[in-house]
């Protein structure tokens, strides 16, 4: 049960980077141990915090060939794709994992064909005020999750709205979702529903700068009553893209789902377009047309809050995400 050597382990992840306490010293150590290869960008949020872009890239060797890659991860409920953005960046960085056993990553091929960019955490100060490191199903029911992600609400006591922005002049829910990034004294957005957020500015900054082929977004969902523990979404609007966009969406899904069987997790197959309609789907819609790059990108959904994927597991599902995205992007450039 293996992809490329990488198994699943049972055990506890010792090194769990998720909080912007944790990333940050990380970040700013890797800038200055590697500083031929980390590019560090950064936006500061209205509460202080700085969210982060790392990129990665051999400069020695000419980039435009190079495959060029974005992970990001917009929510702040949903860390294990920051633990799985910050064990891949050491492997790729030091060539060992942080408990200083060596990797199995080829890390000279990667970095000899490829440019990657992470936003492990778009939102540190949603992050910041989550009240645990992860979510691992034993502390907190999902009913008692989703009100810690979206806020609750001051009459019934659970999940406040989702709202793409929204303003305490209109709005009172009784505690601020987590999900939400605060932009300004009032107005508050979800990253991935506006331009606003520090998500998409950093998206726009690094993006004009490196221009990505391929873009991995990273998330996390409950899986409620499933027998599945992840699957990859193709986007909103996959069946309007062109034809041959289409295509890699569906065969790199497909490459990282058969990873997550081989390594014993339990994918939804086959991959589906992003389900949303009305109302969500609108955000969707609107925001991502004026904004994306008409690019192939796909996103992970890994259990969140569930004891059937203890927390390394959700880290590892989401690295191993990465690192296959990785092993497509460049069998697609040579
Ligand atoms: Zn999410």
């Amino acid at each position: 049960m293996a992809y490329n050597g990488f198994t699943l382990k049972r055990k506890k992840l010792k090194f769990w980077l998720a909080k912007p306490h944790q990333t940050e010293p990380q970040f700013l150590a890797w800038e200055r141990d590697y500083p031929d290869l980390v590019a560090l960008d950064s936006v500061t949020q209205y509460a202080g915090f700085k969210a982060y872009a790392i990129t990665v890239a051999d400069r020695s060797t000419p980039t435009d060939r190079k495959a060029k890659l974005i992970f990001a991860v917009p929510h702040a409920h949903e860390p294990a794709g920051t633990v799985g953005c910050m064990h891949y960046l050491n492997q790729l960085l030091t060539g060992k994992h942080f408990d200083e056993t060596p990797s199995d990553l080829d890390r000279d091929r990667i970095l000899a064909n490829c440019v990657l960019s992470f936003i492990p955490d778009a939102n540190p100060d949603g992050r910041s005020r989550t009240p645990v490191d992860y979510w691992d199903g034993t502390q907190y029911t999902n009913e008692e999750f989703w009100a810690f992600m979206r806020g609750r609400d001051a009459e019934t006591k659970r999940m406040w709205k989702r709202l793409g922005r929204w303003s305490s002049r209109e709005e009172n829910p009784e505690t601020i979702g987590v999900v939400y990034e605060q932009i300004n004294a009032r107005e508050y957005v979800e990253p991935n529903r506006d331009l606003n957020s520090s998500y998409f500015r950093l998206i726009q900054r690094i993006g004009a700068r490196y221009g990505y082929g391929r873009w991995l977004d990273i998330h996390q969902t409950e899986f409620e009553r499933s027998p599945h523990n992840c699957m990859m979404l193709l986007p909103l609007v996959q069946n309007e893209l062109p034809q041959e966009i289409q295509q890699i969406n569906v065969e790199w899904a497909a490459a990282i789902v058969d990873a997550w069987a081989a390594i014993g997790a339990n994918p939804v197959r086959p991959s589906k377009p992003l389900g949303y309609k009305g109302e969500q789907a609108e955000y969707f819609r609107r925001v991502w047309r004026e904004f994306m790059p008409i690019i192939p990108q796909i996103t992970t959904e890994v259990q969140n809050n569930n004891a059937q994927t203890p927390p390394g597991q959700q880290a590892q599902l989401q690295e191993i995400a990465i690192r296959v995205s990785v092993d497509e992007a460049i069998k697609s450039t040579v």
